[in-house]
């Protein structure tokens, strides 16, 4: 047989030969480096024939990224053998490679619980199945005998899914005393995991249904080497000091509370910065035409059958009725805006008409996959609706990514820009989308921005730009969002007379820049590790005096930067000032301006910024002036990777 390799170079090989003949055929370096092949786009068995059917074959090895999920599931099997050696009796479901890692679910024998704790004795048993080098084994064998296999073993969810696939035949993996039911593929043997770390355990229904056993999932994590899972935990160990619901509780930004679940208490810290951001978003809309409306939050069905979500969405939604009539509370903006517009008459010189709200919006998350701000069931989104000729739509777009630009430079972001385009489910003609994809591209290329395109992608009723950003500790973020409809100015029947005197329907684009301010307060908290630049932070700048007699000097300090806009505070107890200092740090204060005699005597105060110390001693209109100057500039700086937390 010949094969064709991703260099287009073909190798004769005898019929039947494998990836791992291959492998060898190439040369002993890649014998000993192959972990799979790779036929097409498909990942198999190194042991496993190859195909004669013309498909170019590639050698997988530690450096192509489909190794690693399989060197993950590899360790997630390495994972079960040592469970079952540990804990005999205990039933195994499934052990799936996932981003970043891998997890394994497990019913442990009664009376068995196993934590975090267990883990070294864990990895220790798992080593003991690396270092044996056990090949992974690939049996096919017929459904009936690995069903009886399974039942004889005790492992009833290894029964129910042979059942469930209802297959003739099904494969069977083994490495050393250990057998799964698996699809695989795997890599040769054991010994090709190079490193590997368990994480955390968590509790998961037997097939995410909650009238089925709770069972116990173990999470974990492999890599090709020492270095790299080092890496990726340091990285772990960052992510978690900043964890924005770690945070947001020792900065006094916010509470959760279980009588409203994904619905974040808003502290008067929280409550600053919150509305800080919506200041910022008021601004940026302001300076671009947007006006600002308040609409309802309570709707009768008919409106969310017209909107369309009474039909699709009303598994999110939190309904009601009052007097009889079935009602919805808002899950998003648009409806409420079409509506409006719907009330009053446009004609084409009053048009384009742009509206913002920053209005709570509240979707009913399933409680399991509420996640501090950053899934949750009340927000705010910073997000507007234009309603438009068809003409004016270019210059729509652009306005529209430009507020979203001006917001992600305040921060520092640079945003990655995506161009979804029409799926296969929509509605509108072929003409419709030709021309809404054309105004998005013109948009996008007019402005010099690179974007990718993601074909297929778009929403059912228009293509759309969503815009990433990137975090300091690497993770991606999707924001923002600008999107062209037809179908909601159809479904709500919007008109504007044109020049012709007749009637017209105009373009509705859907347009957020953070996305919800709650979810960008989570990013923007992990992402400045609570450290926020000074025009945002709660507390800009707290007085220190060095005894409680200047306490109040101390105070006629602070009433001087409030009346200037600042947000000043006292620390007027009886603490000495290094400690004062020390608390002030902790809780990522911006400023601080210690006052003690000579200050008092000349208007003065010594200042101090969080982090680096010593700034000098400055009158107080000139602390003034350089804190306010700060300010209005939205001086930011982009958050070290390791920050002193
Ligand atoms: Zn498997
Ligand atoms: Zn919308």
């Amino acid at each position: 047989m010949r094969v064709t390799l991703p260099d287009g170079s073909e190798r004769e090989l005898p019929d039947g030969a494998t990836g791992a003949d291959l492998a060898a055929e190439v040369g002993p370096g890649l014998a000993r480096a192959a972990l799979a092949v790779k036929v097409g786009s498909d990942v198999r068995d190194l042991a496993a024939p190859l195909p004669d059917d013309g498909h170019p074959v590639a050698v997988v090895t530690a450096r192509d990224p489909e190794s690693l999920e399989l060197l993950r599931h590899d360790t997630a099997h390495v994972l079960a053998a040592a469970i079952l050696d540990l804990y005999p009796g205990t039933k195994i479901s499934i052990g799936p490679p996932i981003e970043d890692g891998f997890y394994y679910d497990f019913e442990f024998p009664e009376g068995v619980k196993v934590s975090d704790a267990d883990f070294p004795a864990i990895e220790a048993a798992m080593k003991r199945h690396v270092k044996a080098d056990e090949p992974f084994v690939r049996e096919d064998v017929s459904s009936a005998a690995a069903r009886e296999r399974f039942l004889a073993e005790d492992q009833p969810y290894k029964v129910e899914l042979i059942d469930d696939l209802g297959e003739e035949t099904v494969s069977l993996y083994t490495n050393g005393p250990f057998t799964d039911l698996c699809r695989g593929p795997h890599a040769p043997s054991t010994k090709r995991i190079k490193a590997f770390k368990l994480l955390s355990t968590a509790g998961a229904y037997w097939r995410g249904d909650s009238d089925r056993t709770m069972l116990t999932r173990i999470y974990g994590t492999a890599f090709h080497s020492k270095e790299d899972l080092a890496a990726h935990l340091e990285r772990l160990e960052q992510a978690r000091l900043r964890d924005h619901r770690k945070l947001g509780a020792e900065l006094d930004l916010f509470r959760f509370s279980d009588v409203s679940p994904g619905s974040a208490f808003w502290l008067p810290r929280g409550t600053t910065l919150y509305n800080t951001l919506v200041g910022l978003s008021r601004e940026m809309g302001a300076e671009r035409g947007f006006t600002e409306v308040h609409t309802p939050q309570l709707y009768d069905a008919e409106l969310w059958k017209t909107s369309g979500h009474w039909g699709k969405y009303r598994e999110n939604m939190f309904v009601t009725e009052s007097e009889d009539r079935p009602m919805g509370i808002k899950p998003m903006n648009c409806p409420g805006h079409a509506h409006l517009y719907s009330l009053q008459r446009f004609s084409h010189r009053d048009l384009p008409v742009r509206y913002a709200e920053p209005g709570q919006l509240h979707r009913d998350e399933p409680s399991g996959t509420l996640h501090g701000l950053l899934r949750v069931r009340r927000f705010v989104q910073d997000d507007a609706h234009i309603f438009c000729t068809d003409e004016q739509i270019p210059d729509e777009i652009a306005l529209a990514l430009d507020q979203c630009f001006a917001t992600y430079e305040v921060f520092g972001f640079e945003p990655e820009v995506e161009l979804s385009t029409r799926p296969e489910q929509r509605i509108g003609t072929d003409a419709m989308w030709d021309e809404a994809e054309g105004a998005l591209e013109r948009a996008l290329t007019s402005r010099g921005i690179s974007h990718r395109v993601n074909e297929g992608d778009g929403a059912f009723y228009g293509p759309k730009i969503d815009l990433h950003v990137t975090d300091s500790l690497g993770r991606s973020w999707q924001l923002g969002t600008v999107q062209l409809d037809y179908s909601m100015p159809e479904r709500f029947d919007l008109r504007y007379t044109g020049a012709d005197n007749a009637e017209h329907r105009p373009a509705m684009i859907h347009t957020a820049r953070m996305g919800s301010f709650e979810r960008f307060i989570g990013i923007l908290i992990e992402h400045y590790a609570g450290e926020f630049p000074l025009w945002l932070a709660p507390d800009q700048v707290v007085v220190l005096p060095v005894a409680d007699r200047f306490n109040p000097y101390g105070a006629e300090v602070v009433d001087r930067l409030r009346a200037a806009g600042l947000r000043a505070s006292l620390d007027a107890r009886s603490e000495s000032v290094g400690r004062k200092i020390r608390e002030t740090e902790l809780r990522k204060v911006p400023y601080m301006l210690v006052v003690g005699e000579r200050e008092a005597e000349t208007d003065a105060a010594a200042l101090r910024r969080h982090g680096e110390g010593d700034l000098g001693t400055f009158s107080v209109g000139e602390v003034t002036d350089r804190l306010l100057a700060e300010v209005a500039a939205r001086e930011t700086r982009w958050p070290q990777a390791d920050p002193a937390l």
